[in-house]
């Protein structure tokens, strides 16, 4: 008998409890705006950027309306200008080249390697070229960190850091987010934590957390920020900084906080799925797993491995014989980008070179994810049903 796998992949697990009677408190009272408080009142927006602050080890925090948001307002914080060259990966998703197009500034693309992180060399070699680099820990895997830090800093380059993949991740300890000068964080539903939209950014910059907070559109109540800098430095920026409203509401705050307080445990739950299926498609021929560095602390929400140098036409028919057995498997060497993979040649606003390495790896880059409504049961059957697939096509 051919097993088929019947759940969902894009089925998250439902609000908790907790957060549902926060979030209808808040409508209650009708206070959605992050400004609209009641005399006394601290307010649900405020109260999660103090709390995710405290959870990173971050002096400052801002609240806004998504992930993309965030790497856009970082952008403009540290001074980003139309024409400017920044820095960024080729293996990412659509969001990073478009927060840099968002500013009018120009990606170029830094290769990607077998590990699925950062080329580092490459890096090195194109780190004369530009101020910025917006960095993506695409699909939660953290290059060294320590050596990227180490290139940025000897070439003057500003790293801003997109963790969308990782919040509650780590390198050596550090939080991710928390090596650059800004890390941004999406909380949207595919992601760590799930208010529909919205987004998160911190950093220990005075100026640029008092930038970010005007550019966010605070009308000139950042008093009312728990964890922004105090209303001197405000005085500094406050004029030369445009509104550009991208705010996080109480409402979505609500639903967050209570998430938050239990990341650490869904952190644990990701992972016992992601090293479920990642030992049952060990050893298959054909198909590279993808070995996670000792200093990472990783967040195991979607699973990679690649086929490296397969044609397209096997390929695509592993992706095609997976999908008939109910596993939904993305793959981001396709010609067009499908749903949510795409590729730096897929951008055409975005000027690029050529980088055959990366395309060798990309072509290969499978990508699942793994909702926590997967049981450790589902995550057995998905990796039979893969390694079973990838080896039928591997011999034919
Ligand atoms: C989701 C995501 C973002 C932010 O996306 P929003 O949908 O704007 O919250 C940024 N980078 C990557 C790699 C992402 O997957």
């Amino acid at each position: 008998m051919t097993e088929r796998f019947s759940g969902s992949f894009t089925q998250q697990e439902p609000i908790p409890e907790e957060a549902i009677e926060a979030a209808v408190a808040v409508l209650r009272h009708g206070r959605l705006h992050r400004y609209n408080l009641a005399p006394g009142e601290l307010g649900e927006t405020a109260l999660l950027e103090q709390e995710f602050a405290a959870q990173v080890g971050a002096k400052y925090c801002l609240a806004v309306a998504s992930g993309g948001y965030a790497l856009a307002t970082a952008l403009r914080a540290v001074e980003v200008k139309p024409g400017d060259p920044v820095l960024t990966n080729a293996f990412t998703l659509a969001p990073v080249p478009g927060s840099i197009a968002s500013v009018g500034a120009k990606p170029i693309f830094v290769g990607v390697t077998e590990s699925l992180t950062i080329d580092l060399e490459d890096l090195a070699a194109k780190a004369g070229r530009a101020k910025v680099l917006l960095l993506s820990h695409m699909r939660g895997h953290l290059c060294d960190m320590d050596r990227l830090m180490e290139i940025c800093d000897a070439a003057g380059i500003t790293v801003v850091e997109d963790c969308a993949h990782t919040m509650g991740a780590a390198w050596n300890g550090v939080p991710s987010g928390r090596q650059g000068a800004i890390g941004c964080y999406s909380c949207q539903t595919y992601k760590h934590v799930n208010s529909g939209e919205g987004g998160l950014l911190v950093t220990d910059d005075e100026d640029l957390a008092a930038k970010a907070v005007m550019l966010s559109g605070s009308y000139m109540l950042y008093e009312r920020h728990l964890a922004a800098p105090p209303p001197e430095v405000f005085e500094r920026i406050k004029y030369d900084t445009p509104n550009i409203s991208g705010r996080m509401d109480n409402l979505r705050a609500a639903i967050l906080r209570p998430q938050l307080k239990t990341l650490d445990a869904q952190v644990e739950r990701w992972n016992e799925r992601y090293r479920v299926i990642e030992e049952g498609l060990r050893g298959t021929p054909g198909l590279t797993v993808i070995e996670r560095p000792a200093a990472e602390t990783y967040v195991g929400s979607s699973v990679q491995f690649l086929l490296l140098d397969w044609s397209e036409e096997r390929v695509a028919e592993v992706i095609r014989r997976c999908a008939e057995r109910g596993v939904e498997l993305k793959w981001f060497g396709g010609a067009e980008p499908v749903g949510f993979t795409s590729r730096y040649d897929s951008w055409r606003y975005a000027e690029s070179e050529p980088m055959p390495e990366s395309d060798r790896i990309l072509a290969g880059i499978i990508d699942m994810r793994v909702p926590l409504t997967f049981s450790l049961e589902d995550c057995r059957l998905i990796a039979r049903i893969i390694r079973a697939e990838v080896g039928a096509v591997h011999q034919s």
